[in-house]
């Protein structure tokens, strides 16, 4: 068979069951092309000998005709899931040579529906960025160029960064990512995949780093609707060590991927209208509205009118939460340690050497915010806030629309360096379009839409009802099916 790291996830699977491929063959060609691709960053720890190890009990498993759901399909692990046995970091100093004893849920769901882990993919520090540049490891590059000046490093969106780039590049079938405020359909949307964020309590947080608890989901990243639908089938789930994973059973979300979004409605909502919207994100907005008309859905109008809270209540809840979370790396239990007279300036010492400035400034900004005096006026205060951008939601929902249709990001990716270094707040205005949906706690996916002018891929999103990620499904595919088809640039990236 030609390259197989050009098929998809659905692809490698049929092949596999037909024994055209092994698993071990699959594999390999991963392998390899992750070793000649390191240019890219996208990991921070390769495993090829489990991914070999896995691969050959695959094959022995198609052999007896005993195959698992994702039976030897090579996948990559963002390194914010904790990997029994292997190094996790969370992209950070402070857990740099931290071997979890233990597998976090969603990873070791793959692992028993027979996934290979290729490797742990890079991330924004903590799950902390919109850009990849905040990895302690090093920012990852996109395999995407822009037509007027390809020396620019391209960023692949964050935090998970790693994934996205990783899955446009063809180095894994699939990747896990997280997203707490938009960094599963941010870098979806930055590199021309498809990322899915369910509902909350759809995926189990245990055994994947905290950011902020009450927002963080995990959820696939892939290169089809489908293959999208086969990973989420697997990764969600009901898990007695995690309270807030829903106790409901899961769908098969690939039967979803073909149904008809005949009479579906759709709702656009006139607050993510931005001022200043690029007129070329307006018009990939309406080119989605018509894409949709066209499979037979009814669009309507709809309005959120507490959108524009979002980002300012966002960037205090994630941050509160975060500093909380955030507390546990003492020096004492995990990681890096660096020495002191007593134990608080050992505290000291290391939080200040194994922690990097965004993260820094998120736990500063979250001790804030919590502090006494300041709780009412800005925590519960955005509490509040965060009800009303539930509520609006809820709202439209309540009025028959069964999904929102929006951009997924309000530009398309963006140079190395080119923003954010002197102010954060024009890092933090990428996720306009994407912190609603963890404030309400539904699913969202990021689906390629085409290519700007400038060459680099747009992407749109649709917002679900909560645990309606079916309908997400079947929608995000008709976009799929209409849209031009985005072609990778040739692989430039690749030694030798
Ligand atoms: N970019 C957002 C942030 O920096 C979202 C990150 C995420 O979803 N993990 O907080």
């Amino acid at each position: 068979m030609s390259d197989p790291t050009h098929l998809s996830l659905a692809e490698a699977r049929d092949a596999l069951k037909s024994k055209q491929l092994s698993a071990v063959e699959l594999a390999q060609a991963h392998i390899d092309a992750i070793s000649k691709s390191r240019a890219l960053n996208c990991f921070i720890t390769e495993t090829p000998e489990f991914a070999l190890a896995q691969a050959q009990e695959s094959d022995a498993r198609i052999a007896r005709g005993d195959a698992r759901p994702l039976e030897g399909l090579p996948l990559g692990i963002k390194d914010l899931y904790c990997s029994k046995g292997v190094r996790t970091t969370a992209g950070s100093r402070i857990l740099d040579d931290f071997t979890p004893t233990y597998e976090s849920t969603v990873s070791a769901n793959l692992l028993r529906d027979g996934a290979a882990m290729l490797g742990k993919l890079n991330l924004d520090e903590f799950a902390m960025g919109s850009s990849n540049e905040t990895s302690a490891f090093g920012p990852v590059v996109s395999p995407w160029r822009r037509a007027a000046d390809p020396d620019a490093k391209i960023v692949p969106g964050g935090s998970s960064g790693g994934s996205s780039s990783a899955v446009a590049a063809r180095l894994c079938l699939g990747a896990t990512a997280t997203d707490t405020g938009g960094s599963i359909r941010q870098p979806a949307a930055f590199t021309g995949t498809v990322g899915i964020k369910p509902t909350y309590g759809r995926c189990s947080r245990w055994g994947i780093v905290a950011f902020a608890s009450s927002l963080d989901q995990a959820g696939p990243i892939t290169r089809t609707v489908r293959d999208a639908a086969i990973m989420l089938r697997s990764m969600a789930g009901h898990d007695p060590k995690d309270t807030t994973s829903v106790d409901a059973p899961v769908p098969d979300y690939e039967a979803a991927v073909g149904a008809s979004v005949k009479g579906r409605r759709i709702g656009v909502p006139k607050e993510y209208r931005i001022d200043g919207m690029s007129a070329e994100i307006a018009a990939l907005w309406d080119e989605g509205v018509a894409w949709l008309k066209d499979a037979g859905a009814e669009i309507v109008e709809i309005s959120l009118p507490h959108t524009r809270y979002a980002l300012p209540t966002y960037y205090i809840i994630a941050p509160a939460e975060a500093s909380s979370n955030l507390a546990r790396y003492d020096g004492v239990r995990y990681g890096c340690r660096e020495q002191g007279r007593d134990v608080s300036e050992m505290y000291e010492k290391t939080r200040a050497a194994g922690f990097g400035p965004e993260v820094r400034r998120r736990i500063m900004i979250g001790t804030y915010v919590l502090s006494a005096g300041y709780y009412d006026a800005y925590y519960v205060r955005a509490q509040k806030v965060r009800s009303l951008i539930k509520r609006d939601f809820d709202e439209a929902f309540a009025s028959g629309v069964d999904a929102v249709l929006t951009p997924a990001t309000p530009s398309t990716a963006f140079a190395q360096g080119e923003k954010g270094s002197a102010d954060p707040v024009e890092m933090y205005l990428n996720d306009v379009f994407t912190v609603t949906v963890n404030m309400a706690g539904l699913p969202g996916v990021a689906v390629p839409g085409g290519l700007a002018a400038n060459g680099l891929p747009l992407g749109l999103q649709l917002i679900g009802k909560a645990f309606d990620e079916e309908t997400l499904f079947s929608l995000a595919a008709a976009i799929e099916r209409a849209a031009p088809k985005i072609e990778l640039p040739q692989p430039w990236w690749r030694e030798g």
